[in-house]
């Protein structure tokens, strides 16, 4: 079941003075794929791959662009900032509030819980998952699976804290998400196909 070469599209590089070539790939499978290269010397050195997901319904597909490897580091820096807070929001969160988010759920029942987590029914999981998520690793894992940056909103609410370094942590993480949000949409507006 070996990749076969259909065809290869040859084009002007991003400085104009060589070129790239795309070369579409399928397989008995079905499978499609491409293989992006770069043969001007200048846009070795300054241009790299990006490449992005889009979804649409059932389908994903995968998109590639030249863009310059200034911004493929920016975007690793901005990838690995959101990857330490994340992490930092959830040690902060297990430490100062662990004890008591355990606390909170004593004596009450899983459907109980599952109202208060979900306030009753409005967010994910739906009952009939909690359970399974409960039967498969025990209610406190899955209690202290929200301790973490994604599900601070139910532990802040539930616990009624009010904690202003917390805060500044979130408000933090949101906006380094909008620069990545920003910082992708820029890339893919002025990238090089
Ligand atoms: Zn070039």
């Amino acid at each position: 079941m070996s990749w076969e070469d259909d065809r290869t599209d040859i084009r002007p590089c991003p400085c104009g003075k060589g070129n790239s070539s795309v070369t579409y790939r399928s397989d008995d499978w079905g499978r499609h794929d491409e293989v992006w290269s770069m043969h001007c010397p200048q846009c070795q050195k300054t241009y790299g791959l990006y490449c992005y997901v889009r979804n649409y319904e059932m389908i994903s597909e995968t998109y590639y662009l030249w863009v310059p490897k200034q911004d493929l580091r920016e975007l690793e820096n901005l990838e690995a900032a959101i990857q330490k807070h994340e992490d930092g929001v959830a040690a902060y969160l297990e430490h100062q509030y662990g004890v008591q988010w355990m606390r909170h759920f004593e004596g009450k029942s899983k459907k109980r819980v599952w109202t208060e987590l979900t306030n009753d029914g409005q967010c994910y999981p739906q009952l009939s998952t909690f359970y399974g998520q409960v039967r498969g690793v025990g209610l406190e894992r899955v209690l202290s699976g929200y301790l973490r940056y994604d599900t601070v909103d139910t532990v802040t609410h539930l616990l009624n804290l009010r904690d202003s370094m917390l805060a500044s942590h979130v408000r933090r993480m949101e906006s380094l998400k909008s620069k990545l949000v920003a910082k992708n949409k820029l890339i893919r507006a002025a990238g090089v196909r």
